[in-house]
């Protein structure tokens, strides 16, 4: 097995509160030493990261791979690789597939596909109900010892009180979250947007905040004499986030996590469509309304105030897990009318250069904040931090992603390498960029043409 030494760069591991400018030593799959000046001799491959950051692989807890069921948008093998050249080492998959994930067999199944073509580590999420029908609870027990790092009926929301309350009951024993869809449906019948006057004005049905909200206030209150660790996935509202932060001060296990979508976009972006220089034939006709399908998400962008409220609580430490919830769909799926259109877009090849333009650039958080929100958080989420993941520790798996955060470069179609395209980001330029992803000790991705080769030189 082939050896890597990345020299010269900023090694930051938040979960052992390392900041500092050192050399990462790979032999065997394993982290063999971080120091200084470690000797070249051995290595077959020598990475320079000046000007770079080095950290454990990024996870990223909130991913559809499609597989199995829908693999014209995406499989496994390709879903991977898209996450490889986001800088992500580990992606956490939902159960919405076709079969969905509900029993053991199917957790096998996504471990046995991800070995074959993965280019990642991959963890599926087991469903809460049977065929996520919202019914009858599945194999919880079955596919915890399978290995599901996660409950969810992703993509629907876990509708009935009753079922919510057995399924925390038996899930809190396997120490995993539950992780909740938070939608309340009878408030959100035939709404293919956010409530607002952008709705009013395309004639759309609205989908309100507190759809959303109702939902975490009544989890939490179900949860409170169960204590199974509960997780709000994508949160859109502001509201949702006071919510949050009053459960936690509580001392509730609850954690909250967001999309880079949600804390840069906002719902008239439907109206608007693609910014001009944008190869698309998806703007409005004559000036009209674009209806633009790529701006359509469960849950949907909502307002700036929203936003805010989402930074703030990114900032204070009341959301601590951050997701891309990549939800590959076909052309062919996204051009259709825009009430017919399916919800979510893409977002692991892209992710990194949103959240830096999120959170970094007005200064929201630093680099050691958001990698540990893109690494150790999300892995305690899953429980992947036994698994040595999320960190980088001597004799630990050698996942490593080597991060240039002053990289600036534009999206473009070359950029995305999953099947599907579905993207309202495209053009856009954003600065700092994964420039290599080690798995287990393997470099997956290596990019040289990165602003750091420049300073290299
Ligand atoms: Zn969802």
């Amino acid at each position: 097995m082939s050896s890597t030494l990345i020299v010269n760069g900023r090694v930051i591991d938040p979960a052992s509160a390392r900041d500092e400018r050192a050399d990462v030593a790979i032999a065997a799959g394993v982290v063999a030493a971080i120091g200084h000046d470690l000797p070249r001799s051995p290595a077959d491959r020598v990475i320079d990261a000046h000007g770079c950051l080095v950290c454990p692989g990024l996870i990223d807890p909130h991913v559809h791979l499609r597989e199995p069921g829908r693999e014209e948008a995406e499989t496994i093998a390709s879903g991977t690789q898209a996450a490889v050249s986001g800088g992500f080492t580990t992606v956490v998959c939902m159960p919405n597939t076709t079969p969905a994930i509900d029993d053991d067999a199917m957790v096998e199944f996504i471990f046995k596909q991800a070995d074959l073509g993965g280019r990642c580590r991959v963890f599926p999420v087991g469903a809460v109900s049977k065929g996520r029908q919202g019914e009858e609870l599945a194999e919880i027990g079955l596919m915890a010892r399978a290995g599901a790092v996660g409950f969810s009926d992703d993509g629907d929301c876990v509708a009935s009180a009753a079922l919510m309350q057995r399924a925390l009951n038996y899930i809190r024993p396997t120490g995993r979250a539950l992780m909740q869809h938070c939608q309340e449906v009878t408030l959100t019948r035939g709404a293919s947007m956010h409530a607002g006057e952008v709705a009013t004005k395309l004639g759309l049905i609205g989908w309100p905040r507190v759809a959303e909200e109702v939902v975490i206030e009544r989890d939490i209150r179900l949860n409170r004499s169960i204590g199974c660790p509960y997780h709000i996935q994508h949160m859109s509202s502001g509201g949702s986030v006071d919510i949050v932060r009053r459960a936690r001060r509580e001392g509730q296990p609850v954690t909250g996590e967001v999309a880079p979508h949600h804390l840069l976009l906002t719902h008239d972006l439907i109206e608007r469509g693609p910014g001009e220089g944008v190869e698309s034939d998806e703007r409005g006709a004559e000036g009209g309304p674009a209806y633009w399908t790529a701006a359509k998400m469960n849950p949907p962008l909502r307002e700036r105030a929203d936003i805010e409220a989402l930074l703030t609580g990114v900032a204070d430490g009341t959301i601590t897990v951050l997701g891309t919830d990549h939800a590959p769909h076909t052309a062919e799926a996204k051009s259709l009318e825009f009430e017919q259109a399916p919800f979510g877009i893409i977002g692991l090849e892209t992710a990194l250069g949103l959240y830096a333009k999120a959170l970094i650039d007005p200064g929201v958080i630093d680099w050691p904040r958001l990698i540990e929100l893109m690494t150790i958080e999300p892995a305690r989420l899953c429980g992947l931090e036994a698994r040595g993941l999320g960190r980088l520790k001597l004799g630990g798996p050698a996942d490593v992603t080597v991060i240039d955060p002053d990289l600036t470069w534009t999206i473009g179609p070359a950029d995305i390498v999953g099947k599907s395209r579905n993207t309202p980001f495209l053009g856009w330029e954003v600065k700092g960029r994964a420039i290599a992803t080690i798995v287990s000790g393997v470099v997956r991705l290596e990019r040289r043409e990165s602003a750091a080769s420049g300073r290299r030189t």
